[in-house]
């Protein structure tokens, strides 16, 4: 349980940050919370021969409103925004979501940026970002690039990411009046990971129809995913009961099932499809309390 030797260097701007990366390559490793990262080395996993510690770099866990988009720095710790005064009212399915992951140690420590680039299939992370459409910022030494959250997981702990590249922030839409949102699911008792979790971002119109919606699911599959069925057979209508209930059961469309100790391949299915319902249910229940 001791990591091979490596060394380490905590820079103090994003600039040098780049630049040790883009002169290490492979051999180097971001270090953010470390709480993926660490157990990696210990178990010997991964052997970078150099740690850059990103946690010195100033305003790269900043929180911020940028017109019509929420930023938030990769560095801002799952406390962070689940505390956020900001986000409570301009983006609350972020700390919905933050609420839910692990418990407040790992909250304290863990980052937005470390959960979305480790890429694990059963992080919270990646549902609520799916769902509300999010970009994120990568930058490098040949530059910044942006893309969005759906062309970024591409599998199991693998992402579009570049080994000189640095997740820079997460840019999402401000939810505005008639919006609502849930991130629901059901966890691993010893982590707290989801088994299969589901997030739900809403809009209604005056007459009480999904305008707009996306349904970001995490733990189903390798890859967390945008349920596009469900979305479509939404959009334009009200969202009644039977409708939840019908749209619900095209969430695992496409998709190909995990199967481990934690659930059989069946029995997530039947969990995606319970809770995209219950989420839908609550987001649209939420956004009616904010027509007004
Ligand atoms: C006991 C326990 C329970 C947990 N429960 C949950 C849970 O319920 N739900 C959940 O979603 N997560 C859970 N986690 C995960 C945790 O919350 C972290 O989000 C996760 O471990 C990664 O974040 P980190 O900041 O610790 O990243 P690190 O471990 O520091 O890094 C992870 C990987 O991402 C890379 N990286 C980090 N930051 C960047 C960046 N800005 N740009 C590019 N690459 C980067 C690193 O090089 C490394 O490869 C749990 C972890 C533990 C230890």
């Amino acid at each position: 349980m001791i990591p091979a030797a490596f060394d380490y260097i905590a820079p103090q701007s994003l600039g040098e940050a780049m630049r040790a990366l883009a002169d290490h390559g492979e051999d180097a490793k971001l270090l953010a919370g470390g709480h993926s990262l660490l157990p990696l080395l210990k178990l010997r996993l991964a052997r970078p021969k150099l740690l850059i510690d990103l946690s010195r770099i100033p305003g790269l866990g900043n929180i911020s409103q940028d017109g019509e988009q929420i930023v938030v720095g990769a560095l801002a710790t799952h406390y962070q925004i689940e505390s956020s005064k900001l986000l409570a009212t301009k983006c609350p399915l972020l700390p919905q979501t933050a609420r839910a992951i692990g418990d407040v140690q790992v909250r304290n420590r863990g980052t937005i940026g470390g959960s979305l680039t480790h890429a694990d299939p059963s992080a919270d992370w990646p549902a609520a970002i799916l769902a509300l459409g999010g970009e994120l910022k990568l930058s490098g030494a040949k530059g910044e690039r942006r893309i969005a959250a759906e062309h970024f997981f591409l599998g199991a702990m693998t992402t579009a990411i570049e080994p000189t590249e640095i997740l820079t922030e997460i840019r999402v839409p401000v939810s505005t009046r008639r919006c609502g949102s849930a991130y629901l699911k059901m966890a691993q008792q010893a982590s707290g990971f989801a088994i299969v979790g589901v997030a739900v971002w809403l809009r209604i119109d005056t007459k009480g129809r999904c305008e707009d919606i996306g349904v970001g699911v995490t733990g189903l599959s390798e890859k967390p995913f945008r349920a596009r069925a469900v979305e479509e057979r939404l959009r334009g209508n009200r969202p009644t009961p039977k409708l939840i209930d019908e749209s619900a059961i095209q969430v695992a469309e496409g998709s190909d099932p995990l199967e481990d100790l934690h659930a059989s391949a069946k029995f997530r299915a039947h969990l995606a499809q319970v809770y995209t319902g219950r989420a839908i249910q609550e987001a649209a229940k939420r956004a009616s309390g904010r027509a007004r």
